[in-house]
């Protein structure tokens, strides 16, 4: 259960940057987390719940993007999804293949309330 770790790193992280620009109250955080990240979103939102109650993040919604392991065969360029961890081209069956995504665990976006 690393969902906790991550719900508070993504809360301070928001939080010192609406500090610093002096934001309006946030209403929606969107996050990309990677296949491999191994973070079960509801699990994710479900700490992110718990720890902003009774905070000035208690509306803030959080979404959670999941982002699909992919990779690239480095001998003959094919890119493909990577399913059950099998890091094997399909096309050419090499086995040297880079990860081109799938490891992400990003804000990609805060949302804040309108000042008018
Ligand atoms: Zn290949």
């Amino acid at each position: 259960m690393h969902e906790l770790a991550i719900a508070q790193s993504i809360v301070s992280t928001v939080e010192s940057e609406v500090r610093r620009q002096n934001l309006p109250p946030v209403i929606q955080i969107a996050v990309r987390i990677g296949a491999l990240s191994d973070i079960v979103p509801d699990a994710l939102i479900f700490n992110f719940e718990a720890i902003t109650r009774d905070t000035p993040f208690e509306q803030t919604e959080l979404l959670v993007e999941h982002v699909e392991l992919k990779a690239r065969c480095k001998v003959c360029n094919h890119a493909f999804e990577v399913e059950n961890l099998f890091f094997s081209c399909p096309d050419c069956d090499s086995g040297q293949v880079e990860l081109t995504q799938g490891e992400e665990l990003d804000i990609s976006y805060i949302e804040v309330a309108d000042n008018n």
